[in-house]
């Protein structure tokens, strides 16, 4: 595997490949990350990872100073997971001046649900994946594609949506979610979960879980009280210690409410454990 911090090392490595297959992470990589390494391999002539922590998208109250980093680590799964190419870019790098043009996400899709809670966090997402699909496909040509997890659904309907509304020439490949045997999404925040608090924070997709089983018994015949399976889900959570910032039965084609008894669903949730905030998803 070659390592690039520089967009010219990164250049190099990448001569002679016309189609990367490209999996943007922040680090601290676990399984999650790794399947989705493994997936790109066949989809490319050269699989890139990028690492990097970025600051634009963490409120300043958020965890960016103490977001794990855990390079060598890293370095060695990405190596056997078969990644060719890592970049790896400084901040100065990928944000030599402060970044003033930015990518402004559609806010009907944008400002709901993660970005209710986290506000600017697409903004700060959708520019830098935007740079990073810059520095990474600048010199391909064909086939380009980029792979991200349905573990951040959200995030996963923002990304495809940037890539259609510019025209740009890649293919975004989703990603399933992987958990732990208890069901647990993996996810680099759970490495701040205390012991007990670990054994507890299975809940979050237990409750999906049995929000999506309500939903699937009520399918087709609009039976189900989506707001009071929502209310019953926060209460629930909250008896047990939790603060969630929702919980809710929502569209797949735009994550607003359903309107008719027919439409495909996925029900999302975050919630706080501790200091730790989780989110999960699961489609109906
Ligand atoms: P992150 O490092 O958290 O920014 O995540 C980098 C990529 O890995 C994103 O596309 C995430 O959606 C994806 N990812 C994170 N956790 C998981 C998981 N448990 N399963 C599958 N993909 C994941």
């Amino acid at each position: 595997m070659r390592i690039a911090h520089t967009l010219e090392e990164l250049r190099a490595h990448l001569s002679g490949h016309q189609h990367p297959a490209f999996v943007p992470t922040m680090g601290n990589l676990h399984a999650g990350h790794l399947a989705l390494v493994r997936q790109a391999k066949p989809l490319g002539d050269v699989t890139v990872a990028s690492i990097f922590v970025n600051r634009l998208q963490f409120l300043p109250h958020e965890d960016f100073d103490s977001y794990p980093r855990t390079w060598e680590r890293d370095c060695t799964l990405l190596k056997d997971a078969g990644c060719d190419v890592l970049f790896a870019p400084k901040e100065k790098v990928l944000y030599p001046e402060p970044q003033t043009f930015k990518i402004q996400p559609n806010p009907a899709l944008a400002d709901l649900l993660e970005g209710q809670f986290r506000p600017g966090f697409f903004v700060g997402v959708a520019t830098v994946v935007m740079k990073l699909f810059g520095c990474v496909f600048s010199e391909s040509k064909g086939q380009r594609t980029a792979l991200f997890g349905q573990k951040d659904y959200q995030q996963l309907m923002v990304i495809r949506r940037l890539v259609q509304q510019f025209a740009l020439p890649i293919d975004i490949v989703a990603g399933p979610t992987q958990r732990d045997a208890d069901g647990l999404a993996l996810s680099s925040r759970n490495g701040y979960l205390s012991p007990s608090e670990r054994a507890e924070a299975v809940q979050l997709s237990k409750t999906l879980q049995s929000m999506a089983a309500a939903l699937r018994a009520g399918a087709g015949t609009g039976a189900t009280d989506i707001p009071a399976l929502e209310a019953q889900a926060m209460d629930s959570l909250r008896a047990r210690g939790w603060a969630p910032d929702y919980l809710v039965a929502r569209r797949r084609s735009d994550l607003l409410p359903p309107t008719a008894s027919d439409e495909p669903l996925v029900v999302l949730g975050a919630a706080r454990l501790g200091s730790t905030r989780l989110i999960d998803n699961l489609e109906v």
